[in-house]
């Protein structure tokens, strides 16, 4: 059985009276996502799809709750997303994303809950999740509960890249492109369409450059390549992020003690 098939808990399932029993003592899983254009073979939910599958995948190995995914992300920028020259996109000024963020921990801030994961799938918000944490953690939202966050593809390993996609580009310009194509083929071949764009000339990472033509950097909407794609690949790359995940947050539970196969064995989809 597959994870993303497995039902984990949901914590907007709960009622009210349920719910601070519910979370006392246990991690609380956040997916943060955005609705974006992954060009013209992926759907504009890919970002918030694959921050849930792996939310819900990390929740079910830690027998955490899940908090319902916030769909809408910062903006998509031209290098790394395409930018608004595509329809579709739907985006949070940062300020509006960094309140809601930040409202949204203040409120779990009541709840007896141990810990805290958030799992990111859009490129453009990890600056204003990390920031939204950090400004939390001043305002004494937290107390003495941990809190681990990331992007998934943080957690992918240089050995990993090396040895599953060779020609990768670099994370900024895997939009749309073999990763997030081949874990789309994978959790959700039903929302992926028959084309393969391709875009060789990858743009670079850290640079914005005005004026704008979209041709230059993307081709429909894809920054890379997408040639190689497959379900296989994108089964493989969702076991090794969850594998870390779960390492990740089990090291945290342990006060940051170094185990660094600590969730070798915990991945049993
Ligand atoms: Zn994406």
């Amino acid at each position: 059985m597959n994870f993303q098939q497995r039902h984990a808990q949901q914590y907007a399932d709960l009622t009210s009276p349920e719910v601070i029993d519910a979370v006392r003592d246990r991690t609380l899983v956040w997916p943060i996502g955005s609705v974006e254009q992954h060009g013209p073979h992926l759907p504009l939910s890919v970002d918030l799809l694959l921050a849930e599958d792996f939310g819900n995948a990390i929740a079910e190995g830690v027998s955490g709750l899940v908090l319902p995914t916030l769909s809408i992300g910062a903006r998509s920028l031209p290098q790394s997303g395409g930018g608004l020259h595509f329809p579709g996109t739907l985006y949070l000024q940062g300020a509006s994303l960094l309140s809601t963020l930040t409202d949204t921990l203040s409120a779990l801030r009541h709840l007896p809950y141990r810990q805290l994961v958030i799992v990111n799938g859009h490129f453009e918000n990890e600056a204003l999740v990390f920031e939204a944490i950090d400004s939390a953690r001043d305002a004494g939202y937290f107390g003495d509960r941990s809190v681990a966050a990331f992007s998934w593809w943080s957690l992918t390993r240089d050995e990993w890249i090396a040895e599953n996609l060779p020609d990768f580009p670099g994370w900024h310009a895997e939009h749309a492109g073999l990763t997030e194509t081949s874990l789309m083929m994978h959790l959700h071949p039903d929302l992926v369409r028959a084309q393969r764009p391709i875009h060789l000339d990858t743009p670079r990472s850290g640079i914005y450059a005005h004026p704008i033509d979209p041709t230059t950097f993307t081709t429909e909407g894809v920054l890379s390549s997408t040639v190689g794609a497959s379900e296989e690949i994108g089964s493989r790359l969702f076991l090794h992020v969850l594998d870390q995940a779960l390492s990740l947050i089990r090291t945290k539970s342990n006060n940051w003690k170094s185990d660094p196969d600590a969730g070798s064995d915990s991945v049993n989809a």
